[in-house]
């Protein structure tokens, strides 16, 4: 492929010129750690490799979307072969069902599922149709979850809009989240309240694993509070499982905690690294969907055959691997940084934890004992985590250079790759 820019610095600046920020998401910009963004040249397996020829390993794997790791063969195969065969139809397709098939076996609560091309619209579709069942229009969502960006939800959300200096994002009317109600993760009392208080909620928005202000851990109760007060007050439970789903076994995260929610949204490793998303639920709730129902909602490229033979792939790859294999590297990394920092920070104010759910799992450098919530993750110190980021990235190792999004493992990432991380953990300097 022709080269426009010679190094990194250089790419960086030709794309500020036509592009805002010079990237098409926010986080990949630094901004909240500072510093040039690598471009990448290519990638493989666990490997990323910027334009200068450095090679990371990635932590990142676009945000989740690669659990097989890079540019997985058999993945590429079979959209090789689709790709001979036309690459969008505006038109059913069999292979639309056999996902929807296998998707709805492996997590029984998604009887009927609908296809997108991004997580943002399954969680805003999700919504729209919670509404409409219920009659209701307010929403409850809680602080630091990311739900996309569709204007209601970027009240005090997760991920990069965390980073703004703004409580929600400009642009985004008073008039927009009237009806979003904002609670603090965690905090079984002030739900409760709200619930008894508060009348015409149509629906709970919740990831069951928060993952995108680092990933904080449900206490006991909590998740299983919410879906005794949607059961009673006829409010409609909406897990967005879009980073949970198929990343700890061939199921949601609700089929390992036991809890069924109405409607759930899934994205990123469903489509095997290619634009896909999708929403599905109760039978009944999916049939007010158009062409059914009177809730509309389309798109010129949903079910788009590449990402659908895609996501079949991967899942039926998923299928004879063993995720025990991704806990087990996660563990050793996860308990080898934990030793290496809290020697280092032994005589700190500063204390290093390591929430970790499985394979997802953050580094903060906290003022307490314990990360439980968005004002922690907030509270924690940026300025050490930056450096610990940049520290790793000089050396070959790539993270997300945000304390507001976790670590992705693949089943690519060897246990080579978790020691040579682990060497360069030990030799930062603080
Ligand atoms: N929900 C969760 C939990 C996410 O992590 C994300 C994106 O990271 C989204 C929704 C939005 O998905 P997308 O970026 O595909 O619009």
């Amino acid at each position: 492929m022709k080269r426009w820019a010679k190094n990194n610095i250089e790419a960086f600046e030709l794309a500020n010129k036509y592009i805002p920020g010079g990237v098409s998401s926010p986080v990949r910009s630094f901004y909240q750690v500072g510093g040039v963004p690598f471009f990448v040249s290519r990638a493989k397996s666990s490997k990323i490799y910027d334009i200068e020829g450095k090679e990371y390993i990635d932590y990142v794997m676009s945000w989740g979307a690669l659990i097989l790791g890079h540019s997985n063969s058999d993945v590429i195969s079979a959209v090789k072969e689709q790709i001979y065969y036309g690459t969008t139809y505006g038109a059913p397709t069999e292979i639309e069902y056999i996902l929807a098939k296998t998707i709805s076996e492996c997590i029984p609560s998604m009887e009927m599922i609908r296809f997108v091309n991004s997580g943002t619209e399954a969680c805003m579709s999700a919504v729209r149709l919670a509404r409409a069942f219920t009659g209701k229009s307010k929403v409850i969502k809680f602080e630091g979850c990311y739900h996309g960006h569709a204007d209601y939800f970027l009240v005090s959300a997760g991920s990069g809009v965390a980073n703004l200096q703004v409580p929600s994002s400009r642009g985004v009317t008073e008039n927009l989240i009237k009806d979003t109600i904002v609670l603090p993760f965690n905090d079984v009392e002030k739900f409760l309240n709200t619930v008894e208080t508060e009348d015409g909620i149509s629906c709970i928005i919740v990831e069951p694993i928060p993952a995108n202000m680092g990933v904080v851990i449900p206490k006991k109760g909590f998740l299983e509070t919410l879906q005794r007060v949607c059961k009673e007050k006829n409010i409609l439970l909406i897990f967005d499982e879009v980073i949970t789903g198929f990343r700890f076994g061939l199921c949601g995260v609700q089929d390992i905690i036991g809890i069924k929610p109405d409607i759930t949204c899934l994205g990123k490793i469903i489509g095997g690294g290619f634009p896909l998303a999708c929403f599905g639920g109760r039978r009944d709730i999916m049939k007010l969907l158009a062409p059914l129902g009177e809730v509309y909602q389309a798109g010129t490229l949903s079910g788009n055959p590449i990402a659908v033979v895609a996501g079949i792939k991967t899942l039926e790859l998923l299928k004879k691997l063993d995720y025990r294999y991704l806990e087990s590297i996660s563990v050793d990394l996860v308990e080898g940084i934990r030793d290496i920092l809290s020697k280092k920070f032994k005589n700190s104010n500063t204390k290093v934890v390591i929430n970790r759910f499985r394979s997802l799992f953050s580094v903060f450098f906290s003022q307490g004992e314990s990360v439980e919530n968005f004002s922690d993750v907030r509270n924690s110190d940026k300025g050490l985590f930056s450096k610990f980021f940049h520290h790793l990235l000089k050396n070959g190792v790539f993270i997300p250079p945000s304390v507001f999004e976790t670590f992705f493992i693949s089943f690519s990432h060897t246990r080579k790759d978790i020691q040579k991380t682990l060497d360069v953990v030990l030799s930062l300097d603080f």
